[in-house]
């Protein structure tokens, strides 16, 4: 098994200049990487716990994942767009030793001892930094929607990391030195998609920040900047950046691979795709956080197009075994699997089981194989996915029933084609409506505090109480008929 900072060496051995992370005019070459990652990994080599990297997309992150690997104690990602409350609960499970704050917010960290990049920058290390992460080792950890109110946090082992970033080698045709485009925040672990096969091939890593996604114009004037061969994305981005004029072949001859994963690659996104960009290579991939970022890949071709009008995810990776149980939800069987949620037993046994040493994950999706490819049929639980972003509407339950304001609710996902595209939030007042937009303007500021942007339903509607189903459970079913 390869090692990820013996391929860095290499790599800043043969081509110390190479760029390995970009974002606007920030770089950091492969040298520059080496050594900033050796200086903060001498900080915090003694740590127990993981660093916590804060900031957006800094190529200071990228060095801190470094750091993180080469001092043993592994990382934990989190984006500012993370509301406080969050974040604090996140630092809270966490008990971090260190916090690496990239990021131009001021935060107020209650726990770890907070290093800048200046601190780093100014800290001398010993020649080479050996790396002491083991296989077994706990690599990152990253947070996600838990349905009680309290996020998750997936740990991934160095092993588990290693071998994705291997199959991803496999399955990039483009070989050594490639420009990599990575639009996921770091607390995303699609994100993982783009920096370790990224770094691991010597290519340049391209961040793209939450500007350029809410303004076409600084995306596109990054693409034209910088030739991206390889793209790492959500289809909804995609989809989005379809809607750019310049995005096709014969302008932007560069873009040779696309890899997407995360959500359902609709079957009109992919043959838009596949018309613009007839020669580029194209993967749909699938797998949860819990899996170590993707555990089935396929190529979409035009035959693939022309067989299915729903798009099948393909087949598993080597090293990952999958099934079904006799209700049609999948299995994740294999080396991919997390060692479980951080601190929170309840929640990891009720997902994840080890048999002869083997893991196993309940992944909630129902899925059938057919025709030798697997197929995704949606979720088992309250699971949704709304551009991209993973969420457990109980979660957004949970906090909208601790406003003051709400007595009860339940949150209803609005479907358009088959995808989520906004959510209504179903509330019983504590008070009798007067003021209908106010009363939405102080629920969603309740929920700001806890939620972020994307998990706030866009819209209230009021009722005087839940509708039940005749075994008296909430009837959510009649509720998302009667508001879809
Ligand atoms: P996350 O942990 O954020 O990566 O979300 C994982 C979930 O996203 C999976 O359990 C699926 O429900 C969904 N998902 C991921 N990739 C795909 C895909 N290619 N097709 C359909 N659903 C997907």
């Amino acid at each position: 098994m390869k090692d990820i900072i013996n391929v860095l060496n290499s790599i800043v051995k043969d081509s110390p200049d190479s760029i390995a992370v970009r974002h606007i005019d920030d770089t950091l070459s492969y040298k520059e990487l080496d050594e900033l990652s050796d200086q903060l990994a001498s900080l915090i080599q003694d740590s127990k716990k993981p660093v916590i990297l804060y900031g957006h997309m800094s190529p200071f992150m990228v060095v801190g994942m470094i750091a993180g690997i080469k001092a043993g104690c592994g990382y934990v990602p989190i984006d500012t767009s993370v509301p406080n409350e969050r974040t604090a609960m996140i630092i809270d499970k966490t008990e971090p030793e260190f916090i690496f704050d990239t990021s131009d917010e001021t935060f107020e960290f209650k726990q770890g001892k907070v290093l800048t990049i200046e601190g780093v920058q100014n800290t001398s290390t010993p020649e080479v930094f050996e790396s002491h992460m083991k296989p077994e080792d706990v690599v990152y950890t990253i947070f996600t929607s838990g349905s009680t109110g309290e996020p998750k946090g997936v740990q991934i082992q160095y092993t588990s990391l290693i071998e994705f970033a291997e199959w991803m080698k496999d399955l990039n045709q483009l070989g050594k030195g490639q420009e990599w485009l990575n639009q996921a925040p770091f607390s995303f672990d699609l994100s993982v998609m783009a920096i370790y096969p990224c770094l691991f091939t010597g290519g340049t890593l391209n961040l793209v920040d939450k500007d350029m996604i809410k303004k076409p114009k600084l995306l596109n004037d990054m693409l034209q900047k910088t030739p991206i061969n390889v793209w790492v994305s959500t289809p909804s981005f995609i989809e989005m950046c379809l809607l750019l004029p310049t995005l096709d072949e014969k302008q932007y001859p560069s873009l040779k691979e696309f890899f997407f994963c995360g959500e359902i690659l609709p079957h009109r996104t992919a043959k838009a795709l596949v018309e613009r960009f007839p020669s580029a290579t194209i993967y749909n991939t699938y797998g949860p956080t819990e899996a170590t970022v993707a555990v089935t890949s396929i190529q979409i071709t035009p035959e693939i197009l022309e067989k299915y009008s729903t798009l099948p995810v393909g087949q598993a990776r080597p090293g990952t075994t999958l099934s079904t149980t006799d209700e049609g939800e999948l299995i994740i069987t294999g080396n991919s699997v997390s060692v479980g949620y951080l601190k929170n037993k309840e929640k990891t046994q009720e997902v994840f089981s080890t048999s002869e040493d083997t893991r196993s994950y309940r992944s909630g999706d129902r899925a059938k194989f057919e025709d030798d490819q697997w197929f995704i049929q949606g979720r088992i639980d309250f699971q949704i996915k709304m551009n991209g972003y993973r969420m457990e509407l109980e979660e957004i339950e949970t906090i909208l029933r601790q406003s003051s304001w709400v007595r009860e609710a339940v949150v209803v996902p609005i479907y358009k084609n088959g995808r989520v595209t906004q959510l209504i939030g179903a509330v019983v007042p504590t008070e009798n409506v007067e003021d209908s937009a106010k009363l939405s303007h102080e629920i969603k500021s309740d929920l700001k505090s806890s939620l972020p942007e994307y998990m706030i339903p866009r819209k209230f509607v009021w009722m005087d109480q839940l509708p039940l189903t005749s075994n008296g459970k909430i009837d959510r079913k009649k509720i998302a008929e009667e508001l879809n």
